[in-house]
């Protein structure tokens, strides 16, 4: 049942709006990807779980997705408002290695983060320096209109485009306070899209232009390749919500620049019919940084012995525009949720789906699901109508296991790959092995079956001492889990 027209909210026109594809049939979509200077944050993985839940969405509802996301190796400033130096450099300079060895590992880093949260692989991933001799075609296309050359590059003049920065909603002083001056620059918003080698310093990546040697800009870099693979206009760009107040307005100025100078009350005329943002994964203690406080990478959530799974269970418990507050207690309450599911998915285990009939007990749960998902993607919605289905008895399992496939394509938690094993806690730092336990546990049992209960309370103070902990009252059967 996917029946409900999606609905999107579209952070252009601050407004939810019926999807309408620009090309019949098809979805395009364009996700900012990492910079590939540091290992992505848990936070920053949210963001392509958000993508990857839209993408599935649009395959769901039975639109040709073509989703591109990009790697960026160079460009990004340490401000996102051209101060500061490339990350990218930074960290070469830091780790006195090679830029490209630096992206290479970080980007295979990003990759395993994202085959751990069983994100689907998008139709290209567009490497940002593969791109530079677009991105100076691009810039010349436009350089004669719209920019100005300073010493340390060309700016695009922000004032050379209708209703600039509306994406921000943030035309305001403090806005624009936030951006460093450059001497010269004709307006406090306009930015770098060609950044000179500056005189007497080498670059490790660095390329002639006709605005001399030097690297292209972050914003630029998105600009030219979600235009060379999709497009414009294409049908969705999305970010985390950062991008909205400077990356994607420059964008777009960008885009106008190059498709047409008109205004905004068209969306199209932005690049994109839609632009979606999801809000920020935080910290009690605020902003999630890779640089102060502990460094939440996925694996170290791994090494604590949480799979990789319950992460994302966590992401979409929250709608994607709320903010998220991470917290261990919420990672391990979303891992029992995710045991739950994986239990009751157990036994459609061996059964074969029956897609073909759809049986009205579950015609409610179904409905409950599209309009929720079609409803901006209202994944915590979803997943209790995802609860509902599998809660309904007296079906044929190949039909119930055929409604949970359909749902699970769309949430993409892999429940029929997920065991109760695997799901168990299991840090890293463990020596105890899981034989061990088993052995240990088959022991206490025998005792106390035998009412020899000091001989068993013994066992548990012995698992105890390494690091296990007996859960006998645990609902779930979960006989222990390691501390
Ligand atoms: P970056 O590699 O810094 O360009 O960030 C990659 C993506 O993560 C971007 O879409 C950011 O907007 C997004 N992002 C950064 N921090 C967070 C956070 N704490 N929660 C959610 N998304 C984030
Ligand atoms: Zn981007």
């Amino acid at each position: 049942m996917t029946d409900a027209p999606l609905k999107l909210f579209n952070s252009l026109t601050r407004s939810l709006e019926v999807f309408e594809p620009v090309h019949a049939g098809e979805a395009r979509v364009y996700t900012c990807g990492p910079t590939v200077y540091n290992y992505p944050h848990i936070g920053n993985m949210r963001a392509y779980v958000f993508a990857d839940v839209l993408g599935r969405t649009l395959s769901w509802k039975g639109y040709k997705l073509t989703h591109v996301i990009n790697i960026t190796d160079v460009g990004h400033l340490t401000d996102d408002a051209d101060a500061g130096e490339d990350k990218m450099e930074k960290m070469a300079a830091e780790k006195a290695q090679s830029i490209w060895d630096i992206a290479e590992h970080y980007k295979q880093a990003y990759w395993a983060d994202v085959r751990a949260l069983n994100i689907r692989q998008p139709a290209q991933w567009t490497v940002a320096t593969d791109y530079v001799p677009q991105m100076i075609e691009f810039a010349k296309g436009i350089a004669d209109k719209h920019c100005y050359e300073l010493e340390s590059g060309l700016y695009f003049d922000v004032s050379t485009v209708a209703d600039y920065g509306r994406l921000a909603r943030a035309n305001t002083e403090e806005g624009e306070g936030r951006i460093e001056a450059v001497e010269g620059k004709r307006n406090p918003a306009d930015f770098a899209i060609w950044r000179k080698t500056p005189p007497g310093e080498k670059r490790q990546m660095e390329w002639d232009s006709p605005w001399g040697r030097g690297a292209p800009g972050w914003h630029l870099e998105c600009s030219v390749m979600s235009g060379a693979v999709l497009g414009f206009p294409f049908d969705i760009h999305t970010g985390g919500i950062d991008h909205r107040e400077i990356h994607h307005p420059n964008e777009i100025a960008q885009n106008q620049a190059h498709c047409c100078t008109n205004g905004l009350d068209d969306p199209k005329n932005s690049g994109a019919k839609i632009w979606m943002h999801n809000n920020f994964l935080v910290e009690r203690s605020g902003k999630m940084s890779k640089s102060s406080g502990e460094f939440l990478r996925l694996q170290l959530l791994i090494d604590k012995g949480y799979h990789p799974l319950a992460y994302r269970l966590m992401c979409l418990q929250a709608h994607y525009r709320s903010e998220l507050e991470f917290s261990w207690e919420g990672l391990a309450a979303a891992l029992t949720r995710l045991k739950r599911m994986v239990m009751a998915v157990g036994a459609l285990a061996d059964v074969s789906s029956q897609p073909e009939v759809v049986h009205p007990k579950f015609a409610p749960a179904l409905a409950k699901f599209d309009e929720a998902m079609a409803d901006d993607l209202n994944t915590p919605i979803a997943l209790t109508a995802l609860e509902e289905a599998l809660a309904v008895k007296n079906v044929a399992p190949g039909i119930k296991r055929a409604v949970i496939e359909d749902m699970d394509a769309v949430l993409g938690l892999d429940l029929f790959n997920l065991t109760r094993t695997a799901l168990r806690i299991r840090p890293r730092s463990a020596t105890i092995t899981e034989a061990e336990i088993e052995d240990a546990l088959a022991r206490r049992k025998q005792a106390r079956t035998a009412k020899d209960f000091a001989a068993a309370d013994a066992i548990r103070d012995e698992l105890s001492a390494r690091g296990v902990e007996v859960m006998d009252g645990d609902p779930l059967g979960w006989e222990w889990r390691l501390t």
